[in-house]
């Protein structure tokens, strides 16, 4: 992630209350998420589903670095999965500038906790793309668009998690260009002239129908996701990411560091394990989520909602035509 400060809640707040959204569900008409985002309105609250109500779909959970999904939406991926989505995991970057060691010791590590963190978080399968951390500006993003509508197409996405290509303030390179050429694949990937070659090969053109966009910085907020019974969940992806991002280890070397001036926070309790875990839960998620994460804690976001955990997103629907149901309505013999 490599976060910064940057954002009060004030304006996160403000953001919030005047985003806006028609949408419940998926109502027919427009690119939900897209409309009357000028005019008063609440968020969708989208709340756990009984049973598997997504089975036979697909999700693609879309990250320049490691611990991006597991910090920004690893409840919501969670919860799409439990709820029947097959989903996969897909790293643009190499993550060869954030950790410990050398570049090389650096990329192999964020490799691994990669693979963990799918694991963690119900996902099949990783794909990591591997272009140069910090460096994505100066890629071909023609190239990068080429083979996320290669990936689109082959595993049938149906629904992508990832940043916010229109996410404001954000500093990092690697978040803006993958959201933003992501946003262009989704669409691209349904066309049945670019990259005929794919057709060739026996893919066939496929939209996306489905986008979750999660923002460092302000964003229109028009769907929070109730993630309560995943929180723990959440909290084991983030307990993936050892090598870089604030979760990882950091609640055991707080613990030593404590004990090292004989104190202890009762919170982090007696090992390191369950330090790792109640700080990722409390301190990272929660009570120092601002300076940590650069968005409100999870609890915070649920709050004005009655949710105890909740994530929040630019959530952007399938559109639904109008036209069949008028003409079956109104045509007439001729
Ligand atoms: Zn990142």
């Amino acid at each position: 992630m490599e976060r910064r400060e940057f954002v009060s809640k004030t304006v996160v707040a403000g953001i919030l209350g005047a985003s806006r959204s028609t949408a419940r569900g998926q109502p027919p008409g427009g690119r939900t998420g897209l409309r009357d985002l000028s005019s008063a309105g609440e968020p969708v609250i989208e709340r756990p589903l009984p049973g598997r109500p997504h089975a036979g779909k697909v999700l693609a959970a879309i990250q320049p670095h490691a611990d991006d999904v597991p910090l920004f939406a690893g409840g919501t991926v969670a919860k799409l999965v439990s709820e029947g989505y097959s989903g996969y995991l897909i790293r643009t970057s190499n993550d060869e500038k954030a950790g410990p060691g050398s570049v090389g010791e650096v990329v192999l590590s964020n490799e691994r906790d990669t693979e963990a963190v799918a694991k963690a978080l119900g996902l099949k399968k990783v794909f990591n793309l591997d272009y140069r951390n910090h460096r994505m500006d100066e890629i071909s993003r023609q190239e990068m668009r080429g083979r996320l509508i290669f990936l689109i197409r082959m595993l049938k996405v149906d629904t992508v998690v990832c940043y916010d290509p229109w996410g404001l303030y954000e500093e990092n390179p690697d978040h803006y260009v993958t959201a933003q050429v992501v946003e262009s694949a989704c669409w691209m990937a349904g066309m049945d002239k670019d990259y005929p070659e794919h057709l060739a090969a026996g893919l066939e053109p496929h939209a996306v129908q489905e986008k979750y966009y999660f923002a460092r910085g302000p964003q229109l907020v028009n769907r929070v996701v109730d993630v309560t019974p995943w929180i723990d969940q959440k909290v084991e992806a983030n307990l993936a990411n050892v090598t870089q991002g604030p979760a990882g280890k950091n609640g055991a070397r707080l613990r030593a560091r404590l004990a090292g001036a004989n104190r202890r926070l009762p919170i982090l309790g007696d090992d390191d394990d369950t330090a790792n875990r109640q700080y990722i839960k409390n301190i990272v998620l929660d009570l120092d989520s601002e300076h940590q994460r650069g968005i409100p804690s999870d609890h915070e976001v649920g709050r004005p909602y009655g949710l105890e955990w909740a994530e929040r997103f630019h959530y952007i629907g399938p559109s639904e035509s109008k036209l069949e149901a008028y003409v079956a309505a109104h045509a007439v013999p001729r």
